[in-house]
């Protein structure tokens, strides 16, 4: 039977380049560039609610990771460090390997260390803290939307939904949909060079975790502003596309969490940039909407012009 320490020594103790000291003392030691801040964010995975208790180990050892740089992204900063919580039922080695093997391949993709953690026995529960940086005063914040601004997407909204309405067996996908949809719901991007290339384009951004609606409404709530959408300009994949006549699909649309897009304003003097930046990306930018200061969200038909829903709080989608 593994130990405890034995455990944190084979699958979690890596080589530091940033980090002074990483795992294997009692705190890990960080130093922040001059003129930088620190963004740091924490999100907990729980077996039964976040993910199946037997979803493939790699595939979580990925998304764990991926959730969190999302918030990273949505802030503008480049990340830097991980901690990780792991509670788990067995020291189960096979599904070690696997849990480390897509942790740490999407952590070199974005050169994020490891730098400690806690390790108990208990029912499976994932919990990351992440850190990064960004120049002084240049985050992209949720209170920063202005009366006026254009209203963006990046890439398409409602994949992983829709993936898994599908997988409910709520609506038939092809096989070759699923398979595409069921990638965005179990190995999430990060928006993280996005989130980047927008410090000192962007006023606010938010990353859509929990769907568009609500999550747009943090930005309006935080802002003290409202807006109004367009549902014909949100913007669908070819797989998506496919089913977006079902009842399931609109409500993805809006609704659906996990997408893990970032959505952002940005005043209309940019719009040129904007696209530009789509170019330099390879990542589809779509303008959506308008910031207004009458308070409450507002959608509109495919028409342009018929109210399909208005809300006047925050919280009402769902
Ligand atoms: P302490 O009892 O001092 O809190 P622990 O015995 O819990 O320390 O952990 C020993 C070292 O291993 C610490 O540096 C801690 O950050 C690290 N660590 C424990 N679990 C993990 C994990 N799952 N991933 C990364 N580092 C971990
Ligand atoms: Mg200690």
């Amino acid at each position: 039977m593994l130990s405890e320490f034995e455990l944190i020594r084979r699958y979690f103790e890596r080589k530091t380049q940033r980090a002074k000291l990483g795992v294997g003392d009692d705190c890990a030691l960080l130093a922040v560039p001059a003129g930088n801040e620190l963004a740091v964010s924490t999100d907990m995975l729980v077996a039964g609610t976040h993910f199946f208790a037997d979803a493939r180990a790699d595939w979580l050892g990925h998304k764990a990771l991926a959730v969190n740089l999302s918030d990273l992204a949505a802030m503008g900063a480049v990340p830097r460090w991980v901690t990780l919580a792991l509670a788990l039922p067995s020291a189960d080695e096979t599904w070690l390997t696997e849990f480390t093997k897509g942790f740490f391949a999407l952590a070199a993709r974005y050169e994020v260390e490891l730098i400690g953690g806690d390790t108990t026995r208990g029912p499976l529960n994932i919990c990351l803290t992440v850190g990064g940086e960004l120049p002084a005063g240049t985050a992209l914040r949720r209170d920063a939307a202005r009366a006026g601004d254009d209203i963006w997407v990046s890439g398409s909204l409602g994949d992983a939904a829709l993936a898994l309405a599908g997988l409910k067996g709520e609506l038939a996908l092809s096989k070759d949909d699923a398979a595409k949809l069921e990638a965005r719901l179990h190995l999430p991007q990060p928006r993280i060079e996005t989130g980047i290339a927008l410090r000192g384009i962007a006023h606010a951004a938010i990353d859509v975790s929990d769907g568009l609606a609500q999550d747009l409404g943090h930005i309006l709530e935080r802002s003290g502003c409202g807006a109004t959408i367009e549902a014909g300009k949100l913007p669908q994949s070819p797989e998506f596309g496919r089913y977006a006549t079902h009842a399931a699909a609109s409500r993805c649309l809006l609704g659906g969490g996990d997408d893990y897009e970032l959505c952002f304003t940005a005043p209309a003097t940019t719009r040129a940039a904007i696209t530009s930046l789509e170019a330099e990306l390879g990542i589809a930018l779509t303008c959506i909407g308008r910031i207004e200061s009458q308070p409450g969200l507002r959608v509109l038909g495919k028409d342009g012009k018929t109210p399909l829903l208005t809300t006047a709080g925050y919280d009402h989608f769902r």
